[in-house]
Protein backbone atom coordinates (compact mmCIF):
# COMPACT_ATOMS: atom_id res chain seq x y z
CA UNK A 1 0.00 0.00 0.00
CA UNK A 2 2.89 2.40 0.95
CA UNK A 3 4.49 1.62 -2.33
CA UNK A 4 1.76 2.13 -4.37
CA UNK A 5 1.01 5.80 -2.91
CA UNK A 6 4.50 6.24 -3.70
CA UNK A 7 4.27 5.37 -6.97
CA UNK A 8 0.94 7.65 -7.42
CA UNK A 9 3.12 10.45 -5.80
CA UNK A 10 5.55 10.32 -8.09
CA UNK A 11 3.91 10.34 -11.39
CA UNK A 12 1.83 13.08 -10.36
CA UNK A 13 5.07 14.84 -9.30
CA UNK A 14 6.67 13.95 -12.26
CA UNK A 15 3.43 15.78 -14.38
CA UNK A 16 3.42 18.76 -12.52
CA UNK A 17 6.86 18.95 -12.96
CA UNK A 18 6.76 18.97 -16.79
CA UNK A 19 3.91 21.45 -16.97
CA UNK A 20 5.56 23.68 -14.46
CA UNK A 21 8.76 23.63 -16.78
CA UNK A 22 6.70 24.03 -19.91
CA UNK A 23 4.62 26.51 -18.52
CA UNK A 24 7.81 28.54 -17.24
CA UNK A 25 9.53 28.01 -20.86
CA UNK A 26 6.60 29.62 -22.09
CA UNK A 27 6.59 32.48 -20.08
CA UNK A 28 10.38 32.46 -20.41
CA UNK A 29 10.06 33.03 -23.97
CA UNK A 30 7.25 35.82 -24.02
CA UNK A 31 8.96 37.88 -21.15
CA UNK A 32 11.74 40.82 -21.97
CA UNK A 33 14.86 39.92 -20.77
CA UNK A 34 15.94 40.43 -17.24
CA UNK A 35 18.67 42.92 -15.86
CA UNK A 36 21.81 40.61 -15.67
CA UNK A 37 24.86 40.68 -13.45
CA UNK A 38 27.60 42.56 -14.17
CA UNK A 39 31.48 42.43 -14.14
CA UNK A 40 34.88 44.44 -15.12
CA UNK A 41 35.80 43.70 -18.67
CA UNK A 42 39.71 43.65 -17.78
CA UNK A 43 42.26 43.99 -14.73
CA UNK A 44 42.69 47.68 -13.51
CA UNK A 45 44.96 49.15 -11.01
CA UNK A 46 45.43 52.57 -9.22
CA UNK A 47 47.77 53.31 -6.30
CA UNK A 48 47.48 55.77 -3.14
CA UNK A 49 47.39 56.02 0.33
CA UNK A 50 44.94 55.07 3.13
CA UNK A 51 42.65 57.84 4.33
CA UNK A 52 43.14 56.66 8.31
CA UNK A 53 46.46 54.46 8.02
CA UNK A 54 48.44 56.77 5.75
CA UNK A 55 50.05 53.19 4.34
CA UNK A 56 50.41 53.10 0.50
CA UNK A 57 48.48 50.54 -1.37
CA UNK A 58 48.38 49.26 -4.85
CA UNK A 59 44.70 48.32 -5.79
CA UNK A 60 43.65 45.95 -8.81
CA UNK A 61 39.93 45.27 -9.79
CA UNK A 62 39.49 41.56 -11.66
CA UNK A 63 36.79 40.27 -13.22
CA UNK A 64 34.82 37.33 -11.46
CA UNK A 65 32.24 35.11 -12.62
CA UNK A 66 28.14 35.53 -12.19
CA UNK A 67 27.22 34.41 -8.71
CA UNK A 68 30.57 35.52 -6.72
CA UNK A 69 29.57 39.28 -5.75
CA UNK A 70 32.63 41.65 -4.60
CA UNK A 71 35.41 40.03 -2.65
CA UNK A 72 38.48 41.64 -1.63
CA UNK A 73 42.14 39.73 -1.69
CA UNK A 74 44.82 40.62 0.53
CA UNK A 75 47.64 40.10 -1.94
CA UNK A 76 49.95 40.44 1.20
CA UNK A 77 48.57 37.53 3.17
CA UNK A 78 48.54 34.81 1.09
CA UNK A 79 45.52 36.33 -1.45
CA UNK A 80 43.34 35.85 2.01
CA UNK A 81 39.94 36.85 1.05
CA UNK A 82 36.59 38.69 2.67
CA UNK A 83 33.51 38.26 0.78
CA UNK A 84 31.51 42.19 0.95
CA UNK A 85 29.01 41.00 3.02
CA UNK A 86 27.26 42.27 5.95
CA UNK A 87 28.32 39.54 8.71
CA UNK A 88 31.71 40.77 7.72
CA UNK A 89 31.21 44.17 9.29
CA UNK A 90 34.12 44.60 11.43
CA UNK A 91 34.53 48.45 12.91
CA UNK A 92 32.65 51.27 11.76
CA UNK A 93 33.53 54.77 13.57
CA UNK A 94 34.72 56.95 10.38
CA UNK A 95 35.19 54.80 7.78
CA UNK A 96 33.49 50.96 6.93
CA UNK A 97 35.66 48.32 7.88
CA UNK A 98 35.54 44.07 6.82
CA UNK A 99 37.14 41.91 9.15
CA UNK A 100 37.53 37.85 8.89
CA UNK A 101 39.53 35.77 11.03
CA UNK A 102 41.18 38.89 12.45
CA UNK A 103 42.05 40.06 9.06
CA UNK A 104 41.22 43.45 7.83
CA UNK A 105 39.80 45.63 4.81
CA UNK A 106 39.45 48.96 5.68
CA UNK A 107 37.18 52.11 4.26
CA UNK A 108 35.52 49.90 1.38
CA UNK A 109 32.82 52.16 1.35
CA UNK A 110 33.61 54.84 -1.78
CA UNK A 111 34.77 51.71 -3.99
CA UNK A 112 31.69 49.77 -2.82
CA UNK A 113 29.49 53.00 -3.71
CA UNK A 114 31.33 53.05 -7.11
CA UNK A 115 30.43 49.41 -8.06
CA UNK A 116 26.66 50.07 -7.09
CA UNK A 117 26.74 53.20 -9.06
CA UNK A 118 28.17 51.61 -12.11
CA UNK A 119 26.06 48.07 -11.98
CA UNK A 120 28.82 46.20 -11.34
CA UNK A 121 27.99 42.81 -9.46
CA UNK A 122 31.17 40.65 -9.25
CA UNK A 123 34.57 41.77 -9.23
CA UNK A 124 37.42 40.61 -7.35
CA UNK A 125 39.88 43.81 -5.60
CA UNK A 126 43.20 42.77 -4.97
CA UNK A 127 44.71 45.03 -2.24
CA UNK A 128 48.77 44.94 -0.54
CA UNK A 129 47.95 46.31 1.78
CA UNK A 130 44.95 46.66 4.76
CA UNK A 131 43.21 49.90 3.59
CA UNK A 132 41.93 51.11 0.49
CA UNK A 133 43.32 53.93 -1.22
CA UNK A 134 41.74 57.34 -0.35
CA UNK A 135 42.82 58.86 -3.95
CA UNK A 136 40.99 62.01 -4.37
CA UNK A 137 38.48 61.67 -1.34
CA UNK A 138 35.53 60.74 -3.82
CA UNK A 139 34.57 57.74 -6.05
CA UNK A 140 35.14 59.71 -9.39
CA UNK A 141 38.66 57.71 -9.28
CA UNK A 142 37.09 54.63 -9.27
CA UNK A 143 34.06 55.65 -11.70
CA UNK A 144 37.13 56.28 -13.88
CA UNK A 145 39.13 52.78 -12.90
CA UNK A 146 35.59 50.93 -13.78
CA UNK A 147 35.39 52.91 -17.18
CA UNK A 148 38.56 52.08 -18.11
CA UNK A 149 38.77 48.22 -17.24
CA UNK A 150 35.11 48.79 -19.05
CA UNK A 151 31.95 46.72 -18.40
CA UNK A 152 30.93 42.93 -19.67
CA UNK A 153 27.02 41.89 -19.23
CA UNK A 154 26.77 38.26 -17.55
CA UNK A 155 24.24 35.59 -18.09
CA UNK A 156 22.76 35.16 -14.82
CA UNK A 157 19.91 37.40 -13.71
CA UNK A 158 20.36 40.01 -10.83
CA UNK A 159 19.01 39.79 -7.62
CA UNK A 160 17.31 42.60 -5.87
CA UNK A 161 16.39 42.84 -2.52
CA UNK A 162 12.60 44.81 -2.78
CA UNK A 163 11.87 46.18 0.63
CA UNK A 164 8.21 44.76 1.51
CA UNK A 165 7.48 46.93 4.66
CA UNK A 166 9.07 49.89 6.40
CA UNK A 167 12.37 49.79 8.25
CA UNK A 168 13.38 52.94 10.68
CA UNK A 169 16.12 53.32 13.71
CA UNK A 170 16.20 56.40 15.55
CA UNK A 171 19.33 57.48 17.74
CA UNK A 172 18.69 60.96 19.62
CA UNK A 173 18.28 63.17 16.42
CA UNK A 174 19.98 61.05 14.19
CA UNK A 175 17.62 58.75 11.86
CA UNK A 176 17.35 56.41 8.98
CA UNK A 177 15.11 54.50 7.44
CA UNK A 178 14.06 52.53 4.22
CA UNK A 179 10.66 52.12 2.41
CA UNK A 180 9.23 50.11 -0.17
CA UNK A 181 9.41 51.50 -3.71
CA UNK A 182 9.84 50.94 -7.12
CA UNK A 183 13.50 52.22 -7.75
CA UNK A 184 16.67 52.27 -5.28
CA UNK A 185 16.38 55.81 -4.17
CA UNK A 186 18.59 57.91 -1.24
CA UNK A 187 17.42 60.91 0.63
CA UNK A 188 20.16 62.69 2.86
CA UNK A 189 20.09 65.48 5.73
CA UNK A 190 22.78 66.59 7.16
CA UNK A 191 22.90 69.30 9.96
CA UNK A 192 26.41 70.92 10.76
CA UNK A 193 27.04 74.22 12.82
CA UNK A 194 28.98 75.68 10.18
CA UNK A 195 29.10 78.42 8.21
CA UNK A 196 29.88 76.27 4.62
CA UNK A 197 27.62 73.56 5.93
CA UNK A 198 24.29 73.88 7.60
CA UNK A 199 21.47 72.33 6.97
CA UNK A 200 21.41 70.53 3.51
CA UNK A 201 19.50 68.00 1.82
CA UNK A 202 19.37 65.70 -1.43
CA UNK A 203 17.74 63.35 -3.11
CA UNK A 204 18.99 60.23 -5.77
CA UNK A 205 17.59 57.99 -7.20
CA UNK A 206 20.25 55.17 -9.03
CA UNK A 207 18.95 55.30 -12.65
CA UNK A 208 20.27 57.18 -15.86
CA UNK A 209 23.80 58.15 -14.92
CA UNK A 210 22.64 59.86 -12.32
CA UNK A 211 25.09 58.86 -9.65
CA UNK A 212 28.40 59.11 -11.52
CA UNK A 213 27.19 63.05 -12.35
CA UNK A 214 25.87 63.84 -9.08
CA UNK A 215 27.08 61.98 -6.33
CA UNK A 216 30.48 60.25 -7.07
CA UNK A 217 32.55 63.42 -7.80
CA UNK A 218 31.61 64.28 -3.67
CA UNK A 219 34.88 64.71 -1.66
CA UNK A 220 34.95 63.48 1.73
CA UNK A 221 35.39 66.13 4.60
CA UNK A 222 36.98 66.77 7.78
CA UNK A 223 37.27 69.29 10.39
CA UNK A 224 40.84 70.76 11.23
CA UNK A 225 40.03 71.06 14.58
CA UNK A 226 39.43 68.10 15.25
CA UNK A 227 42.56 66.77 13.22
CA UNK A 228 44.94 66.09 16.05
CA UNK A 229 42.70 64.30 18.28
CA UNK A 230 41.67 61.73 15.36
CA UNK A 231 45.32 61.57 14.98
CA UNK A 232 45.68 60.81 18.70
CA UNK A 233 43.72 57.64 18.17
CA UNK A 234 45.54 56.71 14.92
CA UNK A 235 43.27 57.93 12.33
CA UNK A 236 43.04 60.04 9.16
CA UNK A 237 47.07 59.45 8.87
CA UNK A 238 46.85 59.69 5.24
CA UNK A 239 44.48 62.72 5.28
CA UNK A 240 45.43 66.35 3.14
CA UNK A 241 44.20 68.83 1.40
CA UNK A 242 44.67 66.66 -1.53
CA UNK A 243 41.95 63.64 -0.74
CA UNK A 244 39.57 65.32 1.71
CA UNK A 245 37.65 68.86 2.54
CA UNK A 246 39.62 70.34 5.03
CA UNK A 247 37.13 72.61 7.06
CA UNK A 248 38.15 75.33 9.76
CA UNK A 249 36.11 76.71 12.16
CA UNK A 250 34.71 78.99 9.85
CA UNK A 251 35.75 78.33 6.30
CA UNK A 252 37.46 75.85 3.56
CA UNK A 253 41.12 75.71 3.43
CA UNK A 254 40.45 73.94 0.33
CA UNK A 255 38.04 75.35 -2.22
CA UNK A 256 36.79 75.38 -4.54
CA UNK A 257 33.68 72.93 -3.82
CA UNK A 258 32.55 71.02 -6.96
CA UNK A 259 29.03 70.79 -5.70
CA UNK A 260 27.36 73.74 -3.18
CA UNK A 261 25.98 71.04 -1.23
CA UNK A 262 29.12 68.51 -1.51
CA UNK A 263 28.84 67.35 1.82
CA UNK A 264 25.83 65.68 1.83
CA UNK A 265 26.25 64.65 -1.36
CA UNK A 266 29.42 62.20 0.32
CA UNK A 267 27.37 61.51 2.96
CA UNK A 268 24.98 59.95 -0.47
CA UNK A 269 27.96 58.07 -1.56
CA UNK A 270 29.18 56.48 1.43
CA UNK A 271 25.46 55.40 2.39
CA UNK A 272 24.97 53.55 -1.19
CA UNK A 273 28.72 52.30 -0.36
CA UNK A 274 27.64 50.66 3.03
CA UNK A 275 24.38 49.35 1.67
CA UNK A 276 26.40 47.45 -1.02
CA UNK A 277 26.96 44.89 2.05
CA UNK A 278 23.51 43.75 1.53
CA UNK A 279 25.30 41.56 -1.14
CA UNK A 280 22.29 42.33 -3.89
CA UNK A 281 20.66 45.15 -4.82
CA UNK A 282 18.34 47.46 -2.83
CA UNK A 283 14.88 48.15 -4.11
CA UNK A 284 13.22 50.60 -2.04
CA UNK A 285 13.39 54.45 -0.91
CA UNK A 286 16.30 54.92 2.01
CA UNK A 287 15.63 58.26 4.10
CA UNK A 288 18.35 58.92 6.29
CA UNK A 289 18.69 62.18 8.52
CA UNK A 290 22.31 62.90 10.10
CA UNK A 291 22.79 59.27 10.69
CA UNK A 292 26.76 57.58 10.14
CA UNK A 293 28.44 54.56 9.68
CA UNK A 294 27.42 52.76 12.10
CA UNK A 295 23.78 52.93 11.92
CA UNK A 296 24.03 52.66 7.87
CA UNK A 297 25.55 49.06 8.74
CA UNK A 298 22.57 48.79 11.72
CA UNK A 299 20.63 49.02 8.63
CA UNK A 300 21.92 46.39 6.79
CA UNK A 301 22.42 43.96 9.63
CA UNK A 302 18.38 44.37 10.53
CA UNK A 303 18.09 44.10 6.90
CA UNK A 304 19.93 40.58 6.38
CA UNK A 305 18.27 39.08 9.57
CA UNK A 306 15.06 39.88 9.20
CA UNK A 307 13.83 37.92 6.22
CA UNK A 308 10.01 39.07 6.05
CA UNK A 309 11.36 42.67 5.52
CA UNK A 310 11.80 41.53 1.73
CA UNK A 311 11.67 39.01 -1.22
CA UNK A 312 14.23 38.32 -3.72
CA UNK A 313 12.90 39.29 -7.06
CA UNK A 314 14.27 40.04 -11.00
CA UNK A 315 13.54 43.04 -13.38
CA UNK A 316 13.39 43.24 -17.05
CA UNK A 317 15.60 44.99 -18.71
CA UNK A 318 15.35 48.56 -19.50
CA UNK A 319 17.23 50.89 -21.54
CA UNK A 320 17.69 53.88 -18.78
CA UNK A 321 18.63 51.25 -16.27
CA UNK A 322 22.63 51.40 -14.83
CA UNK A 323 25.15 51.53 -17.22
CA UNK A 324 25.86 48.63 -19.51
CA UNK A 325 28.74 47.96 -21.49
CA UNK A 326 27.31 49.02 -25.09
CA UNK A 327 26.82 52.12 -23.15
CA UNK A 328 30.23 51.96 -22.50
CA UNK A 329 31.71 51.42 -25.75
CA UNK A 330 31.77 55.03 -26.98
CA UNK A 331 33.81 56.49 -23.60
CA UNK A 332 35.87 53.46 -24.47
CA UNK A 333 36.86 54.48 -28.03
CA UNK A 334 37.91 57.29 -26.62
CA UNK A 335 40.42 56.24 -24.08
CA UNK A 336 43.80 54.96 -24.56
ZN1 LIG B 1 33.28 58.71 2.68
Amino acid sequence: MTVRCYGIAATKCGEIATYDFALRLLIWIQEKPLITEQTVRVAASCQGVGLHSGAPVSLQILPAPAGTGIIFRRVDLDGFEIEAVGKNVARVSYATSLMKKGVLISTTEHLLSAFVGMGIDNAIVQLDNLELPILDGSAKPFIDLIKKAGIRKQRRPRTYIRILRPLEFREGNKFIGVYPARAYSVSYKINFPHPMIGRETFSVELTNGQYVSKIAPARTFGFLHEAEAMRQQGLIRGASSENALVLTRDGLVNPPLRFEDEFVRHKILDLIGDLALVGRRILGRVVADRAGHAMHTALVSRLLRDRTLWEETTLPEEPAEGYTHQEMRPALQGMN
